[in-house]
């Protein structure tokens, strides 16, 4: 079967045929009208003579009579050429009177002609035996006798075909300049996104660093370069988290299946009793459980840091999370003798967010804040408005972080030396910041070290959020 071959179906190619035809039908439209109009013109100029000339003739006729109307006949058509022009006198009724030479016109049916009225009468003729037509103007002078006066187109017929000569070549010229033209137009334009091609294919290749450079090409292939770089960024991200992820998953999951795989080796190796193995059996769906947590908290901050995470978007009041998690925690702060503070504004403190991202983000932070905090300790929780902003402040006054732990305390499975003796997978702040970044908010932390530490969550604040009620100076109820 016929197949086109593939330059033809290339967006150059019609982009190019496209143009050329654009190109050729506007300047065809455009020649014809210069044409018509130029033809147009010089008929008019024709007429105008002829008429200007019978008037002439007229005012001759008038003043001096026939005989000298005669004479003028002859001296203007041999001046002119007895070829090219030609003057008849008839009388009312229609008989010739006398005329110029007319051995040039004999076979012209002049007397068929329609006769004027009071207006003179313009006419062409086409006879048969001539390549170019007559012009006429019949007019009636002197008590109603007819002049005719008749002049060849031939000038006139071989002037437009002159014309229409250069207007096909010249337009033969535009349309072959045309084509190349049209060509490197059609390929400059798709330059750019033939660059994205070559860097989609490279990329393809498995070369991600990649980027397709900016060019010229104008604002649309600026866009689509921009945009496919954009995408190609995050794509890097993702790549770099999933590598991340693997690799933590690999360090960090690789402690709990051991002791689960230790545990199982025991039982099958020792010799103790039910007990014994009811205590491992325990142990194990522990282990398995921390490392379904883990699982399940690393997807999660992978989630809400790729922007994949669906977070639902609710009026939610920080004063009435602060108060669910003291409610929530306060058996804990109990046990340690630890005193657990909430301080909230008289009215609520409302976001936009999803509830049980931020309720899980506050009780990372205060579980961290009370595990934290030796017994006897205190722990204080603040919400608060700043501005466009809302805010729950964790202040404890527990072991603190070193600063060179600070900057590293929110990635993931990090743990600083001081809390290794505590239970603890290192995810809990980094799921609660990838959770409150998502929502455009951001936690941050201030620490001395043996003193205490405070971890402060931000988040924008509702925007219709009544800022007279809760402003800083409002009165706060302690819980
Ligand atoms: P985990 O608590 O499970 O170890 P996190 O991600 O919650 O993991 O915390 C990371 C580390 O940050 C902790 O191991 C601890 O060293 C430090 N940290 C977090 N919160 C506090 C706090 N309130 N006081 C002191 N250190 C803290």
């Amino acid at each position: 079967m016929f197949s086109r071959p593939s330059w033809f179906r290339s967006t150059t190619f019609r982009l190019t045929l496209w143009n050329v035809v654009l190109y050729g039908i506007l300047s065809f439209a455009a020649f014809t009208i210069a044409y018509g109009s130029l033809g147009a013109y010089l008929r008019q100029q024709i007429d105008l003579e002829l008429l200007e000339e019978a008037e002439e003739c007229k005012v001759i006729g008038q003043d001096n009579g026939t005989e000298r109307l005669a004479a003028e006949f002859n001296r203007e058509s041999q001046t002119i050429g007895p070829k090219k022009v030609f003057y008849r006198l008839l009388s009312p009724d229609g008989r010739l009177r006398f005329s110029s030479d007319m051995d040039s016109w004999r076979n012209l049916e002049l007397d068929a002609l329609p006769k004027p009225d009071a207006q003179p009468l313009l006419s062409t003729l086409h006879p048969a035996n001539r390549k170019y037509g007559v012009r006429m103007v019949s007019q009636r002078i002197m008590d109603r006798q007819i002049l005719q006066i008749g002049t060849t187109l031939r000038p006139y017929g071989r002037f437009m075909k002159r014309c229409q000569g250069i207007f096909s070549w010249t337009l033969a010229a535009m349309l072959g300049l045309g084509v190349p033209l049209a060509w490197l137009l059609a390929h400059r334009a798709m330059a750019g996104v033939n660059r994205v091609t070559w860097t989609a294919a490279r990329i393809g290749r498995g070369d991600l660093s990649r980027r397709v450079p900016v060019g010229s090409e104008g604002q649309e292939i600026q866009a689509l370069v921009e945009a496919f770089n954009d995408m190609l960024e995050r794509i890097g991200v993702l790549v770099r988290e999933l590598k991340e992820i693997t690799d933590n998953v690999a360090h960090d999951l690789r402690t709990p299946i051991t002791r689960i795989r230790g545990i199982a080796e025991t039982t099958l190796t020792g010799v103790g009793g039910i007990e014994a193995y009811r205590e491992m059996a325990a142990e194990v769906i522990e282990e398995s459980d921390r490392l379904v947590n883990m699982v399940n908290a690393t997807l999660e901050i992978a989630q809400a840091d790729t922007g994949l995470a669906r977070l639902k978007s609710e009026t939610v009041d920080l004063c009435e999370i602060a108060r669910e998690a003291k409610d929530l925690f306060e058996p804990v702060a109990l046990d340690k003798n630890i005193d657990l503070v909430v301080e909230t504004p008289a009215c609520s403190v409302t976001v936009m967010a999803d509830r049980t991202k931020v309720q899980r983000a506050v009780a990372n932070l205060l579980d961290n804040a009370l595990k934290y905090t030796p017994s006897a300790g205190k722990v204080e929780l603040v919400v608060g408005t700043d501005k466009d902003q809302a805010h729950i402040k964790f202040t404890d006054s527990g072991v603190g972080v070193e600063p060179a732990d600070l900057t590293r305390i929110f990635e993931r499975f990090y743990r600083a030396d001081k809390s290794r003796s505590t239970s603890g997978s290192g995810l809990g702040l980094s799921l609660a910041r990838a959770l409150i970044r998502a929502h455009g908010g951001d936690i941050t932390v201030t620490s001395q070290p043996g003193k205490g530490s405070t971890f402060e969550i931000v988040l924008p604040l509702r925007p219709e959020h009544d800022e007279t009620v809760i402003s800083g100076s409002s009165p706060r109820n302690p819980h």
